[in-house]
């Protein structure tokens, strides 16, 4: 399976990722979570990224895509579930170009629909534990201490890109230039939406519905 997750930051992206992987044992690939390794690893491309990550902007397409064909490559034949990449059009036509070389192409692309208030609710109130990667939210699903991880006790933090006034850029560079990947896989019949909005239980479900329908192809 060769799946593409597209949706606005904070569409719960992450959470469906961990479930498909489980399911379906498919590679995950997170082009957020790549950069932020490479961030801690303090290597070149880390530093390149991280004005831009931490204003909410998009990475230079150009570093994207040279990062993520390089982690396609590794999957080989298993195919991969791309979570955050492509975000632009531009990324888009390179994908499909790489994955040309080899024969191969998208099968689906799963299209998360989260109205822009709940997204900047979710993100806002987002918190995790530095320690173990634990992550939760002021309102929803808060510690039992405030902002004190349950699991070790480290004190949660934000992501630099939750706040407010960083959330409301992701929003806007989503709109303008991450939305139009919504046309641009329609054109091509691969687009199913899933309604984003509603519990990550029955989020699982419709988007397992379509791949189960999908493996059994
Ligand atoms: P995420 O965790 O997917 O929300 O990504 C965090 C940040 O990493 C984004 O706000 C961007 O700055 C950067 N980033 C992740 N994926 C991409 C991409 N495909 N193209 C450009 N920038 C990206």
């Amino acid at each position: 399976m060769r799946i593409v997750l597209l949706g606005p930051p904070g569409a719960g992206k992450g959470t469906q990722c961990k479930r498909i992987v489980e399911r379906y044992k498919t590679a995950h690939l997170s082009s957020g979570d790549i950069l932020r390794q490479e961030r801690a690893e303090g290597s070149e491309l880390g530093e390149k990224a991280r004005s831009y990550m931490d204003s909410g902007a998009l990475v230079p397409d150009a570093i994207i895509i040279e990062m993520m064909v390089k982690a396609i490559a590794k999957c080989g034949e298993k195919g991969f579930l791309l979570d955050g990449f492509p975000r632009t059009v531009v990324q888009a036509e390179e994908l499909d170009r790489a994955l040309e070389r080899i024969g191969a192409g998208i099968d689906l692309v799963l299209n998360l629909q989260v109205p822009d208030e709940m997204v900047a609710r979710r993100l806002t109130g987002r918190r995790s534990c530095p320690k173990c990667g634990a992550v939760y939210h002021i309102e929803t699903m808060p510690p039992k201490t405030d902002e004190i991880c349950d699991n070790d006790g480290a004190e949660l933090v934000q992501r630099p890109d939750d706040r407010t006034e960083v959330v409301q850029n992701r929003l806007k560079t989503y709109h303008d230039q991450t939305a139009p990947l919504i046309d641009y896989y329609g054109r091509k019949g691969l687009v199913h939406d899933v309604d984003g909005s509603r519990s990550a239980d029955e989020v699982s479900n419709l988007i397992f519905e379509r791949l189960d329908a999908l493996c059994c192809c």
